[in-house]
């Protein structure tokens, strides 16, 4: 939904000049994506997810020796 930036009307998505002084409206700007941060080629959160994976595993094994009969 432009809004027009000579009177600041408010103007339908489909409206390419603004219905009230017919000023051209700039183009409605689609949503920036976040660029995910990438880390030797892979994305940072894949990173978190795998130490998150390996800490859970180690401390898994940790566990499992602890509780381990003799
Ligand atoms: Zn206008």
């Amino acid at each position: 939904m432009p809004i027009c930036p000579n009177c600041g009307t408010w103007n339908p998505d489909d409206k390419r000049v603004c219905w009230r002084c017919g000023t051209p409206l700039p183009k409605p700007q689609p949503k920036k994506r976040r660029k995910p941060i990438m880390l030797w080629g892979m994305p940072l959160w894949t990173w978190v997810v795998l130490a998150l994976m390996t800490i859970v595993l180690l401390a898994g094994q940790c566990g499992l020796m602890q509780t381990m009969p003799h």
